[in-house]
């Protein structure tokens, strides 16, 4: 496929959106040490189980029809928006929404088989009722594309785009953001985390700080790497719902997508990079390497309900 945006002579594009577009195709050097936003959110969640997943790997990571299926519909939309921006909306229509899901699907289980020692972790009723209900969500975005995906007053800027920061010598930030949009209009970002989610997200979720430090994460790592004013991003989550009330009360609870902004202000912000500062201090040491040390689970009982199933 062409990966040419904005056909030359195209006026006033500006050129940042080529350089975040061409941030994935970036190869990174393998002697650096590589943090991800999920190292860093385990170890708050909890350091003994980071120990035991990142420092020791003792803990498989292991794939469900979740995983699947998440991996799947976020290569099935990114496909699409790619198509739609880079192509034209009449291409993006004519692909076979429900084939290409079901494809990817099978494609993820596969990859998920091979890391599982070839066991199989699902059932063919599980991986069908999921697709039927991804449908659904294809269906919806489909139908409701102009609310959500303007080729008018928005451009696709990035996919997959790599972020990949110094934290301190050797040791690098390294995350990938899965949508990235820019609104010439008034000269602003969105950078979009997208979420699979049986029903959506309830307030235990918006609320939840290590889930929404993700991408206030990412803002701050994009702003850096692109050099961007933090004021010109904004964040967000797309989260699409596999299931909706039939008989909802409201319009908007039979919306698939439901579009989340987490509180991205200075005082949030800050809280975030000291976690991950903690996170620095106390795992890594001045040669980048992790510190093989025995930590403890935040919990005063010694244990919580993220390091328990793994500790005696
Ligand atoms: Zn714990």
């Amino acid at each position: 496929m062409a990966k040419k945006i904005y056909p030359e002579g195209s006026k006033k594009v500006n050129p940042l959106v080529k350089e975040v577009w061409g941030s994935k195709i970036k190869q990174s050097p393998s002697k650096n040490k590589h943090i991800s936003y999920s190292s860093i959110s385990t170890y708050t969640k909890c350091p003994k189980l980071w120990e035991l997943q990142y420092l020791r790997k003792s803990i498989p990571f292991t794939q469900n029809i979740y995983t699947v299926f998440g991996t799947a519909m976020h290569e099935t939309i990114q496909e699409w928006l790619t198509v739609m921006y880079y192509e034209s909306v009449k291409s993006s229509n004519e692909i076979n929404l429900h084939d290409l899901l079901y494809a990817n699907m099978i494609k993820a289980y596969k990859s998920g088989k091979a890391q599982m020692n070839h066991e199989h972790f699902s059932t063919q009723d599980e991986l069908t009722q999921f697709w039927i209900e991804g449908k659904h969500i294809l269906d919806f975005l489909v139908k409701n594309r102009t609310s959500y995906f303007s080729t008018k007053t928005m451009k696709l800027a990035g996919i997959e785009t790599l972020l990949y920061q110094e934290l301190k010598p050797g040791v690098v930030f390294k995350g990938l953001v899965d949508l990235v949009f820019y609104h010439p209009v008034n000269d602003s970002w969105t950078i979009i985390d997208i979420k699979t989610s049986t029903s959506g997200w309830r307030d235990n979720q918006k609320k939840n700080p290590n889930l929404t430090a993700q991408v206030i994460l990412y803002k701050e790592f994009f702003a850096k790497q692109f050099n961007i004013p933090k004021e010109k991003i904004n964040v967000e989550f797309f989260i699409v719902k596999r299931r909706v009330p039939k008989d909802a009360d409201f319009a908007s609870m039979q919306r698939r997508v439901q579009e989340f902004k987490p509180n991205d202000g200075p005082r949030k912000t800050k809280q975030v990079i000291d976690q991950m500062n903690k996170f620095i201090s106390e795992v890594i040491d001045d040669n980048g390497d992790f510190i093989d040390r025995e930590y403890t689970c935040n919990n005063p009982f010694g244990k919580c309900e993220h390091c328990t199933p793994f500790v005696n």
